[in-house]
């Protein structure tokens, strides 16, 4: 393998794709060698181009299909598509190490919404009663967001207690006893507020992404850390906490 990753981009013409490529194609140590999307064959771009990673930004029906096309080409891949259960990881982790390749599949690249999460699951000890406000576009199909989702449950695994019972859709959807509430609203692109409060006290914790920018810096962090490695990543917490 070369210095620099030649790189697939599956999933181009998307808005990860679109907002992703002319950033990627500046970035040090990476090479943009295919686009696909849609009625592409990603096995053959990759063996043609001789990709050595594949970045896939795609929709949840292709997520597992694109990830053992990726595997069975011997790429490796850094995939931020949403929609894989834990069996289906077990699985690719087990697919990808027979192959003898690697794949990191992360719900989030955003690298403060990382540390949101982790900085909230601290404060979970303390201050135990805590709900989620997160808010996206209105063009985002899903609710709440896999990612306020997946905070939702860590908190809980951390200790959070659940609030006052209720039946109301008011009170937001009960995820392992913590709240997510949704909201989808024009012109904002995504944000997520861990609201924690005791008596006489409160505190917020609130990651905004403004742009889909905010999502380079760990899938390069991603390419590096799949480099070589055998097995399935599971998020960018063991890459940016080793
Ligand atoms: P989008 O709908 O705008 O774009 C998806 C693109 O993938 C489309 O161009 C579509 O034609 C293409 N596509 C669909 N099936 C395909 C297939 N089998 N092979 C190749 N291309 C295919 O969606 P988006 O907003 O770009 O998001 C894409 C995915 O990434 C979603 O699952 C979304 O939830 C996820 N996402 C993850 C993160 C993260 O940090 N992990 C961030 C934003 C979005």
């Amino acid at each position: 393998m070369s210095e620099t990753t030649r790189v697939v981009f599956s999933g181009a013409q998307g808005r990860m794709g679109q907002a992703l490529l002319p950033a990627l194609r500046t970035s040090p140590g990476v090479e943009v060698v295919g686009e696909v999307d849609q009625g592409d064959d990603l096995g053959q771009v990759i063996r043609d181009v001789r990709a050595d990673a594949v970045i896939d930004f795609t929709a949840p029906a292709a997520a597992m299909p694109n990830a053992r096309t990726i595997i069975e080409a011997g790429a490796q891949g850094v995939i931020g598509t949403t929609g894989y259960s834990v069996d289906d990881l077990d699985t690719l982790d087990a697919e990808a190490r027979a192959a003898g390749t690697g794949l990191l599949i992360a719900a989030n690249f955003s690298l403060g919404m990382v540390l949101l999460q982790r900085f909230a699951e601290a404060a979970v000890p303390y201050l135990p009663r805590v709900e989620i406000i997160e808010t996206h576009h209105e063009g985002k199909v899903d609710a709440p967001s896999g990612t306020a989702q997946r905070t939702a449950e860590r908190l809980a695994a951390a200790g959070a207690e659940p609030g006052p019972a209720s039946g109301d859709a008011a009170r937001g959807l009960d995820v392992d006893g913590v709240r997510v509430h949704s909201l989808r609203l024009t012109g904002i692109e995504a944000r997520q507020e861990v609201h924690f409060a005791a008596p006489g006290e409160a505190l917020l914790l609130r990651h905004d992404a403004h742009s889909r920018l905010c999502y380079l810096p760990g899938i390069l962090a991603g390419l590096d850390a799949v480099r070589g490695h055998v097995g399935l990543i599971r998020g960018l917490d063991p890459v940016l906490f080793p």
